[in-house]
C-alpha cells in the first residue's frame, strides 16, 4: 500500500487535501492523472447504465438537502456510529473498531482503559442556509445521493413516461464525518457515488436483485479488475437494514483486506414510502394495464467511485523487469490499466528531440489522435526513460516518430511509426493514417 500512495502522488493521482496546510483528514484532492481516472470511470459508468439502457435515466440533484427529506429517510435519527472517547490521550474512537486485551477494551492509539461509554455519532454535516442562525435554516450535505431520486421519483416519472421497470441513475458527491478516515481513500469524509434506484413491481424485486448482482460484477470485470479479486457477501439478515429483503456486497481485496466496494440492496417501497408519508405527496405509479396502483419497490446498486478508483489503482499496480538503456535487466512498475480507463491512451515521441523534421512530424500525429482520445507528447531524455515514465502511469500505447518514418530508410516504410504495446513492450510497424481506428478499437 505505501508503494501505491507513494506514486499515487509522485505521478499526480491523488495529493492529501491541503496538504501545504498540514492536511485535511479524510478529504482528499485528485492530480492531473487522477482526475482523468476517474472521469474515464464514471463516463463508462454512465454509459453502460444510462446510455445504453431503454429503461434508465439520469439525475444531477443538488448536494444541500432539506432536513425534512434526511428525516424521512431515517438519517437524521439513525445514521450514526457508536463512539467513544479515550481520557488518557483524548482520541476519539468507533467502539466497534477497539482493541482488546484479556476480555477489556482498550483505546488503540495508547493502550488506556479509561474509555466513555458509547454514545451515537451522527455521521451527517450540518449547514447554515441564509444569514440567520436559528434552527429552522439547517440543511444538511447528503450522506448519499440515492435520496433526491426518491424525492424526486414522480417528477422523472412524469417527464420520461417510463414503465416499470425503470430506474433512475445519478452519480454525485456524498459527505459522511467517518469518526476515523483511513486506508487512504478508502474511507472518505468526502467521496462520490455512483447509484441506480431500480423501480420495479413488487414480486420482480428479488430476480431483479439476483440480475443487478451479475450485471455490475460483469461492469467490475470490463472496467479491467480481475475476477479473482471481487468477492460476494450475502449480507446475513441480522446485518441487513431491516427493510431490505436481500443485500449483496461486493468487495475487493484491497492490500488492506478484504473490503466493500459496492452495496447491491433490494430495498422493498420503504423509501418511496416513507417519503410520501411525510410529505403527504402520493408517490405511486399506476400500471395502465392491470389498472392498479402502487408504490413501486426498489433495488439499488450503489457504489463508490473513490473506492472503485483505489481498486482500479492497486489492480493495475505491477513490477516486472525490463531492459535499461544499456540492456541492463532493472525493475520496471507498470500501471496495467484497463486501456478503457488509462488515463493517457497514446504517448507520442519524436526519437530525437532536435531535429526538427522528427517533431514536426510527431506533433502531426498527436493532431490526428487528439480529437479522439487524450494523448501525451513527451520528447525529454533517452526513449526508454520516455516508455518507462509511461508504463508509470499506465499508458497502454507509444507512438515513436523515427528516420523511417521520415523516409530516409526506404520508401516504403515513409509515413509509419512504431507502435509499442505497454504489457508486451512489443513494437509494431504501422500506418500513421491507421492510428486513430486502430487505437480507438482498443479504448472504448
Ligand atoms: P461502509 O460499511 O464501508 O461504511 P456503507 O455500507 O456505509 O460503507 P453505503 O451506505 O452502502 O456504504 O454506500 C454505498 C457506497 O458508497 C459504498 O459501497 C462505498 O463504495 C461508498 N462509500 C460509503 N462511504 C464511503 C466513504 N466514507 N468513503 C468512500 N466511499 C464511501
Amino acid at each position: 500500500m505505501e508503494k501505491i500512495v507513494s506514486l499515487c502522488k509522485r505521478r499526480g493521482f491523488i495529493f492529501q487535501s491541503s496538504e501545504i496546510y498540514g492536511g485535511l483528514n479524510g478529504v482528499w484532492d485528485y492530480g492531473p492523472l487522477g482526475v482523468e481516472l476517474k472521469n474515464n470511470l464514471k463516463q463508462y459508468w454512465w454509459q453502460v447504465m444510462v446510455r445504453q439502457r431503454d429503461d434508465v435515466v439520469g439525475l444531477d440533484g443538488a448536494i444541500l438537502t432539506h432536513p425534512a427529506v434526511l428525516k424521512a429517510s431515517g438519517h437524521v435519527d439513525t445514521f450514526t456510529d457508536p463512539m467513544v472517547d479515550c481520557r488518557t490521550c483524548k482520541a476519539r474512537l468507533r467502539a466497534d473498531q477497539l482493541a482488546e486485551k484479556n476480555g477489556v477494551k482498550q483505546c488503540p492509539n495508547c493502550g488506556g482503559k479509561d474509555l466513555t461509554e458509547a454514545r451515537p455519532f451522527n455521521l451527517m454535516f450540518q449547514t447554515q442556509m441564509g444569514a440567520s442562525a436559528d434552527p429552522a435554516s439547517i440543511a444538511y450535505l447528503r450522506p448519499e445521493t440515492a435520496q433526491s431520486i426518491f424525492v424526486q421519483f414522480k417528477n422523472v416519472l412524469d417527464v420520461s413516461r417510463k414503465k416499470l421497470p425503470f430506474g433512475i441513475a445519478q452519480i454525485g458527491k456524498a459527505f459522511r464525518n467517518e469518526i476515523n478516515p483511513r486506508n487512504f481513500t478508502f474511507r472518505s469524509r468526502e467521496f462520490e457515488q455512483m447509484e441506480l434506484e431500480y423501480f420495479c413491481r413488487p414480486e420482480q424485486g428479488m430476480d431483479l436483485l439476483a440480475y443487478w448482482l451479475k450485471e455490475r460484477i460483469k461492469f467490475y470485470e470490463e472496467i479491467g479488475i480481475s475476477r479473482k479479486r471481487l468477492h460476494v457477501l450475502d449480507v446475513p439478515e441480522k446485518e441487513r437494514a431491516f427493510y431490505s429483503r436481500g443485500t449483496f456486497d461486493i468487495e475487493y481485496e484491497f492490500p488492506f483486506g478484504r473490503q466493500e466496494l459496492e452495496g447491491v440492496a433490494y430495498r422493498t417501497d420503504y423509501d418511496l414510502q416513507q417519503h410520501s408519508r411525510a410529505s403527504g405527496k402520493s408517490l405511486d405509479y399506476f400500471d395502465e394495464e392491470t389498472k392498479e396502483r402502487f408504490v413501486p419497490h426498489v433495488v439499488e446498486p450503489s457504489a463508490g467511485v473513490d473506492r472503485t478508483v483505489l481498486a482500479l489503482i492497486c489492480d493495475a499496480y505491477d513490477e516486472d523487469s525490463a531492459p535499461d538503456e544499456k540492456g541492463k535487466m532493472e525493475t520496471r512498475i507498470v500501471m496495467r490499466f484497463h486501456p478503457r480507463m488509462a488515463p493517457i491512451k497514446c504517448a507520442i515521441f519524436p526519437l530525437l528531440r532536435n531535429k526538427e523534421a522528427l517533431v514536426a512530424k510527431a506533433r502531426e500525429v498527436q493532431a490526428l489522435l487528439r480529437p479522439h482520445m487524450n494523448v501525451f507528447y513527451d520528447e525529454g531524455g533517452a526513449i526508454g526513460r520516455r516508455y518507462r515514465r509511461q508504463d508509470e502511469i499506465g499508458t497502454p500505447f507509444g507512438v515513436t516518430i523515427d528516420f523511417e518514418t521520415l523516409g530516409e530508410k526506404g520508401e516504403e516504410l515513409r509515413d509509419t511509426v512504431t507502435l509499442r504495446d505497454r504489457d508486451s513492450m512489443k513494437q509494431e510497424r504501422v500506418a500513421i493514417k491507421e492510428l486513430p481506428q486502430l487505437i480507438s478499437s482498443k479504448i472504448r
